[in-house]
């Protein structure tokens, strides 16, 4: 059983700062995470690969820093016992000690239930950005982005610099909160640079706000998209070989919640609570970046730097850091408003529409329930592989539920790992 004095789960940006903060005091430090490469979302396919010079920087101190390790491809499923964790491997299992743990478990894509988003090609926006820089081919393919927030540029761009026909981006957020967005970025001069970046990127691609993808159709895979465009306007066919649709993110809060970590509702999302430390309600567990609530890279980076120095004791220069988190906590709000959801993305599902996607639950069935523990228990929505992180999302936003209590392992588990 390896110890650590402090613990870091996700080696997203939030992850990385945490164990570099937390690495420049001397004291053992592991991060778990559990993809094949450190980076997180937005640096997938390694830090030492991105054009962005913090995510280089991090990388080169971690490697060579002694005190550090690294255990990749490590999935966190339970903790046996306080101050211990359950992780499995493609081929293993293990049990890790801590002394402090800093959970940087960041999010995953809201997907919105609509007619035809089951069909083979409809994938989420950042589901098939992660595909193309894995390698999957899109040369020449025509993709519809959709959704809203500012990853639907990120994920565009990505698809077009991979080969692929962007047809459109299409935009739930009114003009008008754009337009007061785009304004408020005078407050953020780098991002203002990240986004007339984007818009040279995507230069000669339709950028259609106030619209909304109603429909996706196809003769057994998708061919076209049908497009509100505003209210009461007439609906756009746009011809497409694959649909690439995301409404924003939901914070991974599962673990947390699993550890007793208190949460809470933020506006559409719930967040795990951490005081100015970033420590949660248990104490010497810490939590950065997307978890305690959407906020970006910046934010993710501040708070972790915050949780690595607090967890180590360094108190001074994580005091030094707040003013940086207040600056990005602004910016995470006025993201919030802006690409708050519309109540007609909640209309558009028809009962025959599959909503858990595991079990195969429709809307018709669901929508006859009043909370997600009691149609949990009817009809087994949240109950398969993914274990509500799909349809938990979706079920907020159509019926106003919040999954209740996380039960561990928290992902599916070998039984091998659970009772060796
Ligand atoms: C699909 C997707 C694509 C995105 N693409 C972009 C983009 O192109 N540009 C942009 O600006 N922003 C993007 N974002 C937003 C981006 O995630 C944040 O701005 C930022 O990366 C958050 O950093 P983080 O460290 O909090 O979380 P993340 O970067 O999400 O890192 C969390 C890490 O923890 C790991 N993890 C979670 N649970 C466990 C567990 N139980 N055991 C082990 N490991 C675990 C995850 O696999 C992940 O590697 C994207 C988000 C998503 C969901």
């Amino acid at each position: 059983m390896n110890h650590y004095n402090v613990l870091v789960i996700g080696a997203g940006p939030a992850g990385l700062a945490a164990a570099h903060a937390a690495g420049a005091s001397g004291l053992k430090v592991g991060i778990v995470d559990d993809n094949p490469l450190a980076g997180g979302q937005i640096w997938r396919g390694g830090p030492e690969r991105q054009a962005d010079r913090r995510a280089q920087s991090l990388w080169n101190a971690l490697r060579d820093a002694p005190n550090v390790t690294f255990l990749q491809q490590t999935r966190v499923l339970y903790s046996p016992e306080p101050g211990q964790l359950r992780v499995q491997t493609a081929a293993a299992a293990d049990t890790l000690r801590f002394g402090h743990l800093i959970l940087a478990t960041g999010a995953r894509e809201r997907l919105l239930p609509f007619p035809g988003w089951t069909l083979p090609g409809v994938t989420g926006a950042g589901g098939l950005q992660a595909l193309a820089k894995g390698g999957y081919p899109l040369q020449g393919k025509r993709v519809v982005v959709a959704g809203s927030g500012p990853l639907l540029l990120a994920v565009a761009a990505t698809l077009k610099l991979k080969g692929a026909h962007i047809v459109a981006i299409i935009e739930q957020a009114p003009t008008a909160a754009m337009a007061r967005f785009a304004l408020g970025l005078l407050a953020t001069p780098s991002k203002i640079a990240q986004a007339l970046r984007l818009a040279a990127q995507l230069k000669d691609v339709p950028y259609l706000h106030d619209s909304y993808v109603r429909s996706a159709h196809g003769d057994g895979t998708l061919q076209s998209v049908m497009v509100q465009r505003g209210k009461g306007r007439e609906l756009e066919t746009l011809q497409c070989d694959y649909l690439a649709c995301g409404y924003g993110l939901i914070p991974n809060v599962e673990l947390a919640q699993a550890l007793g970590c208190a949460t809470a509702s933020d506006g559409a999302q719930t967040v795990v609570e951490a005081d100015h430390w970033q420590q949660t309600s248990v104490p010497g567990i810490y939590c950065a970046g997307e978890g305690t609530g959407v906020g970006g890279v910046d934010l993710a980076l501040v708070e972790g730097r915050i949780a690595g120095l607090s967890a180590t004791g360094q108190i001074v220069p994580a005091q030094a850091e707040f003013g940086q988190r207040t600056r990005w906590k602004k910016f995470a709000d006025k993201l919030a408003r802006t690409f708050a959801l519309r109540p007609e993305l909640a209309t558009l599902a028809g009962d025959d529409t599959i909503v858990c996607r595991c079990e195969d639950v429709s809307h018709g069935e669901l929508r006859t329930h009043t909370t997600w523990r009691c149609a949990k228990l009817q009809t087994r929505c949240g109950m398969g592989p993914c274990q509500g992180r799909i349809c938990g999302g979706a079920t907020e936003v159509l019926y106003g539920w919040r999954p209740d209590a996380v039960r561990m392992p928290i992902s599916p588990a070998r039984i091998d790992t659970i009772i060796a």
